[in-house]
């Protein structure tokens, strides 16, 4: 879990009752020092170092009614269609935190070519332009469709407007092109890119986790292909 160790407070998924299947699944805040949630380690990671990751147990955790969060009735017709919602507003912010990283590198990049002598101007031909440069175009170029597809869905959100589709395709590019962009990077930029004098290596292993976390590149897929052909979780797995 993030920062489950420094939070004070972290929501937990529990199932309310387990003869009722997913309907009953509801979320919880769950209180540091509530007795029976330990910490039982910190992981090591690949990237985002400064966020700790903790693996929590709980053990007999009473959790007060009270902390239950959004419609405490069991509803089969339902299902868990209201704990998944949830993800409509989260996924666009994780998409938009794998825009940032992406976008940070090929600043950085763009900087460290034209000190190398490189012409990053748009009007260059394809063919009279360098390999490199053009291939910093295109980077530019998925950055900014999945800018836009995050930003649909980001303003869906926030009028309340069903966005499932929208959030997952925003998720799915972003992570996507987050993690192509960052490490491309890391090759244009060669011996310097690798190197911890600079952030590019960083922000490549930064950016895996936003293509894992909050649901991952194939399970963003499955929702978008079941949105658009109307089929249901069980009809396509
Ligand atoms: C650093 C870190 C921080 C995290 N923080 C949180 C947190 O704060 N809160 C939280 O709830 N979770 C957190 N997670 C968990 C994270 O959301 C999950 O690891 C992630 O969603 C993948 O789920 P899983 O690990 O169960 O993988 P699995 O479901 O076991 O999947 C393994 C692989 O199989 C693929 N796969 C699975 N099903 C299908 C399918 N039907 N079709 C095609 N491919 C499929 C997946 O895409 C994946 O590549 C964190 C994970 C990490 C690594």
């Amino acid at each position: 879990m993030t920062a489950g160790e420094r939070a004070n407070a972290v929501v937990v998924w529990a199932t309310l009752d387990k003869s009722q299947g997913r309907a009953a699944i509801k979320s919880f805040v769950v209180e540091k020092g509530t007795p029976g949630m330990t910490v039982e380690r910190l992981e090591k990671k690949l990237g985002i170092r400064a966020s700790d990751t903790a693996a929590i147990r709980f053990h007999n955790c009473r959790v007060p009614k009270e902390n239950l969060l959004g419609d405490p009735e069991i509803s089969v017709d339902k299902g868990f269609a209201g704990a998944m919602q949830t993800f409509d507003n989260t996924r666009p912010v994780v998409a938009g935190m794998a825009i940032g990283v992406a976008r940070a590198a090929l600043e950085r990049t763009q900087e460290i070519l034209k000190t190398a002598g490189l012409d990053l101007a748009y009007q260059q031909q394809s063919w009279t332009t360098t390999a490199a440069v053009r291939e910093l175009h295109l980077l530019e170029a998925e950055l900014e469709a999945a800018r836009l597809l995050t930003l649909r869905a980001a303003w869906m959100a926030d009028n309340g407007q069903p966005n499932s589709k929208e959030a997952s395709m925003a998720k799915a590019k972003a992570g996507r092109v987050g993690n192509q962009i960052t490490l491309r990077c890391v090759e244009l930029c060669a011996s310097l890119g690798y190197q911890e004098t600079e952030l590019l290596e960083k922000w490549a292993r930064d950016s895996k986790i936003l293509d894992i976390f909050e649901g991952t590149q194939q399970i963003q897929l499955l929702i978008i292909a079941r949105r658009l052909l109307g089929k249901s979780s069980s009809e396509l797995k």
